[in-house]
């Protein structure tokens, strides 16, 4: 049985995660923007949460992890190479070592470039993936602290995974990166389609994350760097891939 998945929005554009074995009751949380909205969401469910896992540093991702832990007595863990910037962790966490859901093991990935030290968490079985601001829905998260190459490598990592793989990612910005990607690559049917979606979602007020991975390596223009057409509408057909992600990546902090 897969997990089960709920996204909850929070603050004002932000997302956690719940995900639940049913078979063992176990729950963790991805993130904790604020506690209210996650406290809520567990009790409306009758779910008691076990495990809060952390993406990254920024206060929109752990500012309500105090009080979660206080209401549920939930374990904490977070990448060890940012403890000294996370609440304190119960789970310090290395890149490819586990985290166990009750039945469900997920993997933690390295995603360094929006933060140094910043991890998405894969549960291969249910094909989800938690990228908080590496890897977004059709975009991807602004590099404050990594460099350009070590993005690409990060959003190479995750294209990798199977493609129908759920990116269960940390902001809804969609609507904003999805212009920013028309601008890039007019012509391509599969974004021209998924824009129109996007906008009808946003209409009727529905998030738009979680993404499939198919439709980001389809539509994302920062998974697309390496392609042929994309280098070439930048003029920089003799780059490389990670040049072409950090000229796009340039282009949409100036868009
Ligand atoms: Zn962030
Ligand atoms: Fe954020």
């Amino acid at each position: 049985m897969p997990l089960d998945l709920v996204t909850i929005p929070c603050l004002t554009d932000n997302y956690a995660f719940l995900i639940h074995d049913a078979a063992s009751g176990d729950t963790a949380v991805i993130d904790v923007p604020e506690a209210a909205p996650i406290l809520a969401a567990l009790r409306q469910r009758g779910w008691a949460l076990s495990q809060i896992l952390l993406t990254h540093h920024h206060a929109d991702h752990i500012q309500g992890v105090a009080d979660l832990r206080a209401a549920t007595g939930a374990r904490v863990a977070g990448n060890a190479a940012d403890a000294h910037r996370l609440p304190p962790l119960d789970l310090a966490l290395h890149e490819g070592q586990t985290v166990q859901v009750g039945n469900e093991t997920g993997t933690v990935i390295d995603v360094s470039g929006h933060t140094i030290g910043h991890v998405a968490f894969h549960f291969p079985a249910s094909a989800l993936v938690f990228t908080a601001d590496s890897l977004m829905a059709c975009g991807c998260g602004r590099l404050f602290e990594g460099t350009g190459p070590q993005m690409w490598t990060s959003l190479s990592k995750l294209a990798r995974l199977p493609p129908e793989t759920l990116v269960c990612s940390g902001h809804e910005y969609t609507a904003s990166n999805a212009r920013f990607a028309l601008s890039l690559d007019p012509d391509n049917p599969a974004l021209v389609a998924r824009v129109a979606q996007i906008a009808q979602a946003r209409q009727k007020g529905q998030p738009t994350v979680p993404s499939r991975l198919s439709d980001e390596l389809a539509t994302n223009p920062f998974l697309r760097a390496g392609l042929a057409q994309m280098k070439a509408r930048l003029g920089l057909s003799d780059a490389s891939d990670a040049a072409a992600f950090t000229e796009i990546r340039a282009r949409k902090d100036r868009f």
